[in-house]
């Protein structure tokens, strides 16, 4: 065992896009490695991996064209790089190698594709981690450039995942046992391993991805199953917002929140972290930040237990637009049992996520929000489901609103303070904003609320200002120190 706790940092897309970026990355990991042992975790370079995914949709349709291309933008954007991180010709001979063997892997994976005219999710999981598997290699030899000790680890070796193609979870007992007996060898030796994130694989060796955007995950993963001192997450923005700086202008970074805040942000589109990331960490308490490369000074976004609990409670305001609200009902419901099993059990057989659920207490109306991708989806098997009691007028309808937003007020102190909702409605109530339908979840970290589309940019900002979540510091916040607090 290496006597110092391991610091796990991840690098997303954007923080290796290209050569530049990568130095930058290199230079974050290598002031961090001088003081203690660092495990790097990285993305696929950004847009690789939805080439990918277009390279290999496209194949299984029998069009070869894509994947020629792919190969030759993966190509052009990766031997680019070699070229300008890696001088030594040995090093830069083998590495440019490797990344032609992998390309021509991935190229003939789709042109096998091409050929059968089908894409099996196994086969795309393979695809798909053709990114991870580059980019690991470009940022171990980059560090190696710089006189460090690193190498590549494919995370198949690491991470021990269920079968689900596509959106693996992983057994972390199995994942500890593995990843400590590859990694803490190379730590031991002062080498810095350079994982592949989003990638794992089944007990039996079967390669397997954690979904989009899963090397968050895989960094939190790698935390947890080795009990690291922190987890960073390096990304290209300055942490975690008030707001969406897109519909507030004055939205400020937060110094620290919780993990269920975090965790509710996530849920509700704040699109900093998948929404996953924080579930191996959070039971050890290890801290996990969200920091930006590109401005590494910066103190970013600390994610711990208790988050820093302001006096106000109120800490974000968040939004997702692109959702449908649906509603069954009709009077024939009052009573009528089974009515929200069947709804919901329509709603999963149609694979779509529930994002907000709200009833009326005289039981006229179910109504709940999905993507508004799952709509036509969800509404066909709901209107299978239903068949009968819509013939008989005991549903009277099934509709869709696809012109809504949800805006959710998030803090882990709103529990037990009173008032909020109240000051919540009544500053919207204000603004002229109408409310469709109201949720407030039992954990109380947030209360969440559908309004109408053209009304969620009113409301978030008017809400912003309501609990005073705006950039400049005021008496209030110096008081409880926050006005220390990082902005953008
Ligand atoms: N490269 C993968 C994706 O784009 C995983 C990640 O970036 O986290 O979804
Ligand atoms: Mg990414």
């Amino acid at each position: 065992m290496t006597k110092e706790r391991v610091r796990v940092m991840k690098f997303g897309g954007t923080s290796v896009g290209d050569a530049a970026c990568i130095r930058r990355a290199a230079e974050i990991i290598a002031a961090a490695a001088a003081e203690g042992p660092v495990v790097a975790v990285v993305s696929a370079m950004s847009g690789v991996t939805n080439r990918l995914i277009e390279a290999a949709q496209a194949s299984s349709t029998g069009n070869r064209r894509l994947a020629a291309e792919l190969a030759e933008r993966l190509r052009e954007q990766h031997q680019t790089a070699i070229e300008a991180l890696v001088s030594d010709a040995d090093r830069r001979t083998e590495l440019s190698g490797e990344t032609e063997k992998i390309i021509e892997h991935v190229t003939g994976l789709c042109y096998g594709t091409a050929l059968l005219r089908e894409l099996t999710p196994r086969v795309l999981d393979e695809i798909l981690s053709t990114g991870e598997r580059l980019s690991a290699r470009l940022l171990a030899n980059t560090l190696c450039e710089m006189g460090l000790k690193s190498r590549a680890v494919e995370a198949t070796e690491l991470i021990v995942t269920d079968n689900v193609s596509g959106r693996a979870e992983p057994l972390m007992e199995q994942t500890k046992v593995k990843a400590a007996a590859r990694l803490l060898p190379l730590l031991e030796e002062d080498s810095v391993p350079v994982v592949t994130g989003f990638i794992g694989a089944t007990a039996e060796g079967m390669l397997t991805t954690l979904g989009r955007g899963g090397s968050d995950y895989s960094a939190t993963i790698l935390g947890g199953a080795l009990d690291a001192a922190e987890v960073i997450i390096w990304t290209d923005v300055d942490g975690v917002l008030t707001a969406d700086p897109r519909l507030v202008a004055d939205a400020r970074t937060l110094r620290e929140i919780s993990y269920n805040e975090a965790a509710e942000l996530a849920y509700f589109g704040a699109k900093v972290l998948h929404p996953k990331t924080l579930r191996p960490v959070s039971e050890a308490g290890i801290p996990v930040w969200i920091r930006n490369s590109f401005a590494p000074e910066r103190h970013g976004t600390k994610i711990t237990a208790t988050g820093h609990p302001t006096a106000r409670g109120v800490k974000a305001i968040t939004a997702i637009g692109n959702v449908s609200l649906i509603t069954v009902g009709g009077r024939g419901i009052v009573g009528l049992p089974g009515v929200a099993g069947k709804t919901f059990t329509a709603v999963a057989s149609a694979d779509a996520n529930i994002l907000l659920i709200s009833q009326s207490s005289s039981q006229n109306d179910i109504c709940f929000v999905i993507n508004s991708d799952d709509e036509a989806r969800t509404v066909e098997k709901l209107r299978q489901a239903f068949a009968i009691d819509l013939a008989h007028k005991a549903i009277e309808h099934i509709t869709v609103n696809p012109e809504i937003a949800i805006v959710a007020v998030v803090g882990e102190r709103m529990r037990g303070l009173l008032g909020i909702a109240g000051r919540t409605f009544s500053a919207l109530g204000r603004r002229g904003v109408n409310i469709i339908a109201i949720a407030q979840g039992s954990s109380e970290y947030n209360v969440s609320f559908v309004v109408e589309a053209g009304m969620m940019r009113e409301a978030v900002q008017s809400l912003h200002s309501e609990f005073g979540l705006q950039r400049r510091a005021s008496r209030f916040e110096s008081v409880t120190g926050e006005s220390a607090m990082a902005t953008v």
